[in-house]
Order: C-alpha cells, then sequence, then structure tokens
C-alpha cells in the first residue's frame, strides 16, 4: 500500500461511517430481483386467478415459505381455499344502443362504451337515464347527488371521482362501486353507465376497452354480493358521451370541465334512453391464499398477530400490445410476493424474533377487486381479534433512487407515525398521498383489514414532488406500463431503491411487533369507525 493510499484511508471511512447509517443492512435487491424472475416469468403466464400457473407461483412461494422455517396458517396447509364466480360477456351475443326521439342509434362496444360483467348483468333491459353527476350520498356531510331525482326504474349516468369538497377519506369510501350502488339501489336505480374522469384515468380509453371481455369475477357466496339488483354496468368512453347528453339542455364539455375541477356538477333527466342485451359466460373457480407464520418470541404477545399482506395474482393473458399477450405483472404484484419471501428470510436467519407473530398473506383475487383478502379477513385463520395491524405491499414501483416515500393511511393510524420514524431514520422523507383523487388507499389489500377495524397502512416509492422529470416517469409509468403486457422483467428497475424500501417495511413490522401497545386509530380518522362497528362482509 503506498503512503498516498493511505492518506486516503480515514476520508474512506468517514464516508462509509456516514453511508452506513442509509445503506440496506439485510437486503442487495438482488434476492428480491431473483423471486420477481421467478413469480414474474413469462411461463407463470400472468398468474390469473383459477389458472394453474397461479396455482404454480404458489406452489414455488410455500416452498420458499417452508425452507424458510415458517409455520402453515391456512385452512388446508399454507392454503386457503376460495371459492368464486366468473363472469364473461359473449359481445357477439351482447349490444346496446341509445334511443332518442324513437331512433335507435346503435353503440359500438369497444368504441363508445363496453359492459362491466362484474355484476349479473341482465339479458335485456331497456331504460331512461338520468345524469346523477358524481353519484354519491355521503350522510356525514349532508352530501346527496340523489336528492330530488327519480330514479325508479332508471339507469343512472355518473363520472368516476368525486367534488373536491368532499374530503378524501369520505369520498374514497364512497366511492367504490359498492357504496355508491348501495344508495342508488335505494333510490330504485337498475344500474349504472360510468364515465371515466378523463382528469384521474391511469390508463387510456384503448387499453381499458382492449381487455373488457376479460374474465370478472366476484366470491360465490351471495353474501359477498355487492351489486345485488344491479341488472347493467356499462362503462362509456368520455371521448364519446356527448351523444348521452342529445337534448338534454346540458353538454358533455360543460360538465366535464367541471369535474376535471372537481366542482359541482348539475344533476337533471335526460332526453335518451339505454337498450342493452347481454350474454353472461358463468363458470365456478377455484383459486387460493397462502398463510404462513412465524411464531412471536414473546410468551403473551405471540398470540397477537401482524400481517405482511400482497397479492400474488395477476391479470393472466389478455390481448397483445406490440406483440405481447402475457400480463407479467412484474410490478403489480410480483414485486410486493417477492419483498415478502425476502423479509420472511431474512426474519429467519436474525436472532432476535418478533414478539408478536409474524403472518405472511399472499392474496388471490387483489385484481378481481380486492377479493382474496377480502375473503381472508372475513373468515380469517387466526382469531380476527387478534390482528393488530396490516402492512400491505403492492406496487411499490423502485423505477427510481428512495428519497421521498408515500404513506397511504400516515394520518389515519399510529402506524403512520411509526412509518414515518423508521423512514426518517434512514433519512427518507415520507409524504401523504400526493394524489387523493386515485383513492389509492382503498384500491388495495389493505382496505379491507380496515374496514374490520384493523389499521392498516401501504407505503411506496414515490417521485421528487419537486422534480416534474421524476413526476413524468412515473405518469409514463401507469400509461405504458400499467396493466400492460410491458410490466414485465425487461423494464428497468433500481435495485438498491428496492432493497431501501425493503428495509423500511422490516424496520416498521418489527417495530409494530414488538411494541406493547397495539396500533390504533387516530381519534379523527374516518376509518376509526369500522373499529367500533366493522363494515362486515
Ligand atoms: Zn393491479
Amino acid at each position: 500500500m503506498t503512503p498516498r493510499k493511505l492518506l486516503l484511508i480515514p476520508a474512506l471511512l468517514l464516508a462509509i461511517t456516514a453511508l452506513s447509517q442509509l445503506a440496506p443492512t439485510h437486503f442487495d435487491g438482488k434476492t428480491w430481483w431473483g423471486y420477481v424472475k421467478v413469480l414474474a416469468a413469462d411461463d407463470m403466464q400472468g398468474r390469473e386467478t383459477g389458472s394453474k400457473e397461479l396455482l404454480n407461483a404458489e406452489a414455488y412461494v410455500v416452498t420458499q415459505l417452508k425452507q424458510e422455517g415458517l409455520q402453515p396458517a391456512g385452512r388446508n396447509g399454507y392454503y386457503q381455499p376460495v371459492k368464486f364466480m366468473s363472469r364473461q360477456i359473449v359481445e357477439q351475443d351482447s349490444s346496446l344502443a341509445l334511443v332518442h326521439d324513437r331512433k335507435t342509434e346503435p353503440l359500438t362496444l369497444g368504441d363508445d362504451a363496453f359492459f362491466s360483467s362484474r355484476v349479473d348483468l341482465a339479458p335485456s333491459v331497456e331504460a331512461p337515464l338520468v345524469f346523477v353527476g358524481w353519484g354519491l350520498s355521503v350522510p356525514e356531510k349532508n352530501y346527496d347527488d340523489l336528492v330530488g331525482l327519480d330514479l325508479k326504474g332508471k339507469v343512472a349516468v355518473l363520472i368516476n371521482g368525486s367534488p373536491s369538497e368532499l374530503p378524501g377519506a369520505l369520498s374514497a369510501h364512497y366511492q367504490p362501486s359498492a357504496e355508491r350502488w348501495k344508495a342508488l339501489h335505494k333510490a330504485g336505480a337498475i344500474g349504472t353507465i360510468g364515465i371515466p374522469n378523463p382528469a384521474s384515468m391511469d390508463i387510456p380509453w384503448s387499453r381499458m376497452s382492449l381487455n373488457r371481455t376479460h374474465v370478472t369475477m366476484t366470491l360465490a357466496d351471495p353474501k359477498f354480493n355487492d351489486t345485488d339488483g344491479a341488472k347493467l354496468y356499462v362503462t362509456f368512453n368520455p371521448a364519446k358521451a356527448d351523444i348521452l347528453f342529445a337534448g338534454s339542455g346540458h353538454g358533455w364539455r360543460e360538465i366535464v370541465d367541471a369535474a376535471k375541477q372537481r366542482k359541482q356538477l348539475p344533476r337533471f333527466p335526460l332526453a335518451v334512453s339505454i337498450k342493452a342485451k347481454a350474454k353472461l359466460e358463468k363458470h365456478e373457480i377455484e383459486s387460493n391464499n397462502v398463510v404462513a407464520k412465524l411464531p412471536g418470541s414473546d410468551p403473551q404477545l405471540k398470540n397477537e398477530y401482524v400481517v405482511l399482506s400482497a397479492h400474488i395474482d395477476h391479470i393472466g393473458v389478455g390481448q397483445p400490445v406490440n406483440g405481447d399477450s402475457i400480463y407479467n405483472g412484474a410490478m403489480d404484484n410480483a414485486s410486493g410476493s417477492a419483498v415478502l419471501l425476502d423479509i420472511a428470510a431474512s426474519l429467519n436467519k436474525s436472532r432476535d424474533q418478533p414478539k408478536r407473530s409474524i403472518l405472511f398473506l399472499f392474496v388471490t383475487a387483489e385484481e378481481k377487486g380486492l377479493l382474496g383478502s377480502r375473503y381472508f379477513t372475513a373468515y380469517p385463520t387466526v382469531n380476527r381479534k387478534a390482528i393488530v395491524a396490516d402492512i400491505n405491499t403492492d406496487m411499490f414501483l423502485p423505477i427510481l433512487p428512495l428519497k421521498v416515500l408515500t404513506v397511504w393511511g400516515l394520518a389515519e393510524s399510529d402506524m403512520g407515525d411509526d412509518a414515518r420514524q423508521v423512514a426518517d431514520a434512514r433519512g427518507i422523507q415520507v409524504q401523504a398521498d400526493p394524489e387523493p383523487q386515485r383513492n389509492v388507499f382503498i384500491r388495495s389489500d389493505q382496505y379491507n383489514f380496515i374496514r374490520h377495524g384493523i389499521p392498516a397502512l401501504m407505503m411506496g416509492i414515490a417521485p421528487d414532488p419537486n422534480s416534474p422529470e421524476q413526476k413524468q416517469l412515473f405518469r409514463d409509468w401507469l400509461t405504458h406500463r400499467y396493466h400492460a403486457p410491458s410490466d414485465d422483467l425487461d423494464q428497468p428497475v433500481d435495485l438498491s431503491s428496492a432493497a431501501q424500501y425493503e428495509e423500511v417495511v422490516r424496520g416498521l413490522l418489527i417495530k409494530v411487533a414488538d411494541q406493547q401497545q397495539r396500533p390504533e386509530w387516530k381519534s379523527d380518522s374516518f376509518f376509526r369507525r369500522y373499529a367500533e362497528n366493522p363494515a362486515g362482509y
């Protein structure tokens, strides 16, 4: 060693010490990527719920969990079987038309509109249309878009989203089709035509429409039916929506401009009615959640559980985009499933085990409407009251270095404070949901825990709010890769960012598992209501 080099050592040491506070200590991103490569490989065929390839992916996960010494905690070993009803629209035997002044104007399925097969579509429907604005009823705010409208036997036309006057949590709660439908059904409506709000479309119409004939699913048990009484569900192309308003005295332009700014919307009967014929093909399907347990080390606290969840299903094989028809779902959500496997392995190697037990939960059918987690929280494989928290990870997007972390649910429970502390210690800035209108907090599996009163959150890597380039990178990812075949193993991924993310999840998991007090909802959290009064199924 030359003296010159010796002189460099103190500086180098200093740099290493400074870095070591931030550098991952349990993960290197490589084992994580190794798991992703297996789960998102082409031979997994996009892990469609009910497919044999999803079974293969789950068998791989179970092998890894066994290897890491985790205990089975399903119903059938590591598996919790779940039954579904699948539905598929047969478009050649289905049609949509608008009737105006006794003239019938056929609509082009795919171009103008398409059926949602998530509801039990009636073979034929003919009904007047009523524009109901946002179509929301929020008793807490004395807000009711349906008041004064005659909806008996009619189909409600609405815009997806919510007005800015409604606080984020409230509007998030009332927007899912289940909640919205309850109020519409009560008012007498027999169906809906939903128009996506161009201001908050993650996916362009062309791609939404591309997979409209894809299989949809509901849980087989009718007690989970959210759209009881719905005969018609249609999604309408916002670029073509003008024809719905013909003769009504209002134009689509005026409405969409107000909707983009999340303003109050007018509500009125439309001059056109709808004529629909729908043919559905139905099948019974079975799939599984996978559940594994790492027993806690504390004699008392080990009887309680912290759930670490991720959905393992994706949307299978669909219409080709650029010649590729396999929707690999590498980020959505092989990435999250891989985090669970990586953390399971790291905890197995660690000498101090968390005090509470950890449940590693890989749910199925998230892409079908959070169904696997809904089933698990309705029929948990451990005592539900003993589940103290859920940390969910879904599409956390390590496509940039982790400097800013979005915590969905940051202000809702004291787990948000825990997450902030863990991130702070690594020099990572934490932010609440920067785009509440996208409703991400209720769009993944944590929501089913929340509805049972269990504090939950989800975290994801975010673009720097001050960097237009980074924000554009994320927007481009959603437009081009989200639910597209290009969410595959060929996309650029930042392994050290993934490793940092895993450190934060692991840190939060241990913190929650070791704390004497179980996490609690904040006294002013909207979601606290479910702790007193669970939403049921
Ligand atoms: Zn998805």
